[in-house]
Parts: structure tokens; sequence; C-alpha cells
């Protein structure tokens, strides 16, 4: 079969031909691919910045935002049938015994390091018609979701972050009393008011695809949420973020150092944006008692100059957090399945328009290569409806 591959060595991204996967053990499946997203670790994996072939092989074969279609089950699978759609995770675990994370069924919080990402790091991914995985590795996803549904891995970021950030707010009491199922908190879209009629301000930094699934996920866990970015009002990025109960602020309009005097507390910032400097001004405005949430990946550049003794002193007199997480588990991407779900009951015409292109997959290369433009472009592996 033809396969999306970045060679290293050659320095190329091109459609290569890759052996077609079989069953191997009684508990894999194998999967016709649907579509695959592509993200900013695309990019840098195809100028040759990031990733790295499995062992032995010259080639890695690209893509890990996926959807595929269960076409056949070993006789260890119970719980899948051809048809079904499903949302493979990315990470596998290390082999070290002791790796507690990996030997617990969370590599997302691997100690060694030594774990491998398909279509990133050692493994290869899913830029290609056949897959065959593990059922542990699957997530079922309804069939309503088909359309959206490879938008699934980049939420778990947003969902992985949330997880932690009720665990972590959990220290305090008034919160306990009012954290519930997403989108039932007291305060609903406008804001969750806990005992005190505090509600809970919530900033995204970024309207990418994760900053504005973060939005979305955020304002449906209650949050009286922003964005701030510097796309111009007249942006249709601008009017989705407004379309989901959000609120926008312009970066040439709002200075960093105005932001929280437009806020208000703030509770949470997650960061989408990748961008060190801006993320470290932005950290400067955290409330008391916040959480500020790094998803970004920023290349290495020239050392920039931090006020550390402000960011010291808040983090410790304002009982501050800064936490940065990756990749997900499968509590994350089981709460992103539900939580699309949710975003296509309240705002379906703004979850259609965060999937901007979709390419056939003898266009990755170029798309891979090309000027980045849209919000998520989708490769479309199968090209049958
Ligand atoms: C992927 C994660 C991965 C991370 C680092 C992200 O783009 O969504 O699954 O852990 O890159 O490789």
């Amino acid at each position: 079969m033809k396969a999306v591959a970045a060679f290293p060595a050659e320095k190329s991204i091109r459609l290569t031909d890759h052996p077609d996967p079989k069953l191997g053990s009684p508990t894999q499946v194998l999967l016709r691919m649907k579509q695959v997203g592509v993200c900013g670790t695309d990019r840098e994996i195809a100028s040759f910045q990031y990733g790295t072939p499995p062992p032995g092989c010259d080639y890695l074969v690209m893509g890990h935002e996926s959807l595929g279609e269960v076409t056949e089950v070993g006789p260890g699978v119970t719980d899948l049938r051809p048809g079904d759609l499903v949302v493979p995770m990315v990470r596998r675990p290390c082999l070290h015994p002791e790796c507690l994370a990996c030997r617990s069924g969370r590599q997302d919080f691997c100690y060694t390091g030594d774990f491998s990402e398909r279509g990133i790091n050692r493994a290869h991914g899913f830029m290609a018609p056949w897959v065959v995985e593990e059922r542990q590795y699957l997530n079922p996803v309804p069939k309503e979701l088909a359309e959206v549904a490879v938008l699934v891995e980049p939420l778990t970021i947003a969902q992985k972050a949330l997880i932690q950030v009720a665990e972590v707010q959990a220290r305090m009491p008034w919160e306990i009393r009012h954290r519930g199922p997403a989108g039932q908190g007291a305060g609903g879209a406008g804001g969750t008011a806990d005992g005190g009629g505090h509600v809970h301000t919530a900033l995204v930094l970024g309207a990418g695809p994760v900053g504005l699934l973060g939005a979305m996920a955020l304002v449906t866990a209650g949050y009286h949420t922003w964005v701030y970015s510097r796309q111009q009002e007249d942006d249709p990025r601008v009017a989705l973020v407004k379309s989901i109960g959000a609120a926008y602020l312009q970066s040439d309009v709002v200075p960093v150092d105005q932001i929280a005097g437009r806020t208000g507390n703030l509770d949470l910032v997650y960061e989408a944006t990748g961008a060190s400097s801006l993320s470290f001004e932005v950290l400067e405005q955290l409330g008391t008692n916040g959480i500020f949430v790094f998803t970004g990946v920023p290349g290495r550049k020239a050392p920039i100059s931090v006020d550390t003794d402000l960011l010291m002193r808040n983090l410790v007199l304002k009982n501050q957090i800064a936490l940065g997480t990756v990749n997900a588990g499968k509590d994350a991407f089981e709460a992103a399945i539900a939580a699309v779900g949710e975003f296509m009951r309240r705002w379906p015409a703004a979850v259609r328009a965060l999937i901007t292109s979709r390419t056939p997959l003898a266009g990755a290369p170029g798309l891979l290569t090309g000027p980045a433009d849209g919000i998520k472009n989708v490769i479309l592996v199968d090209e049958t409806p």
C-alpha cells in the first residue's frame, strides 16, 4: 500500500510503498483509516525538526490524529466488530519494568522517555490505508460523529488538562461542591458560580485548533472563557469564538499587561500557542489560586528575559500552579469523545468550521510541506463517504 512517510536522511516527505499490515495476535484489530488530521507536530516532522522512524527503518509513516473503521478483529476481541469507528491513542508504553506510569497503562506520564508515539516517535503512524492496532489502544466513537471525530485526539489535550485541573482545584473545598458533569455546573456557559458567587474565569492563549477546542471544553465545563489571539476582529475565528459563548481579546488592542484588568481574576490560563515569551508574560497575569496550563512545545530559540522575582512571588503569594501536560490517557480520550458529541449538540456549525480543508492521501506531502493555512486540515485517507 502507499503511505505518507518522512525520510529524515533524505529530507523528503513522500508517498512510499509500505507493507500491508496483518493481524499478528488475537487481540489486534485491522483498521481501514478514514481521516487523519494535520497539526503543528506533523509540520515539525515534515521539516525534520522532530520525529524519529522506528528502529531499523529509514522512514516514518506520519499521522497521529486519526479516525479508523474496524474491518477485521482477532479472536480475542469481543467488543468491536467490522464497521465500528475508533480513534486510536498515540503513545505506547516503554518496556522498563520500573516505569510505574507505563506499567499502570499511563504512558502519557512515562518516566523513562522510552515510550513510542505512533506517527511521531519510533512507531509508524496512520497516514496509510490500513493499520493494525491492539484493541486496548482503540476508543470506539459513535457513528454520528464520523464527520468530526478526527478532532478527538487534539481535544484530548484539553480534556487531560481539565481532568488534572479538577484534581488540583479539589484543594479548594468550595470548588468541590460545584464540580459536576460538563455543562451541568451552576452557571452554565456564563460561568460556574460557587458558594461565594465567584465566577471561574479561563483565558485561552491562541486560536488554532488546540486553542479553539480548548475554549469549547472550557465553556462546556462552565468557565467564563476568554480567547486571546492575534486574529483581527473580522477573522472568522473570532466569530467562531463568540458563537460558542466565549469572549475575544485581540492582542494588538489589549496588551498582555492589561489582560487581567479586562477578565478579572484568572483562575485558569490554557496556553495553546507554543510561544514561550508570550506565555511567560501572560503567566504574570495569572490570578489568585490560578493554574497556568502549558500545552505547546516551542522550538529552541534565543534566551528571553523573564521577571522571575515577580513570577516566584506570585506563585507563592497567590497559591499558583504552572502545569505542563502532554499526550493523553484513556480517560481523556473517552472524555474527548463525549465532549465532541456535546459540542456537536451545542454548536454544530462551529465544530464543523474547525475543519477547513480535506485533502486526498496523494495530496498529503504537499499539504505537510506547504504554507500553513486554515484551522484544521484533514487528510481523507479513505475518500469514500
Ligand atoms: C501529539 C501528542 C504527542 C506530542 C509530543 C502532539 O502533537 O498530539 O500525542 O505526545 O505531540 O510528541
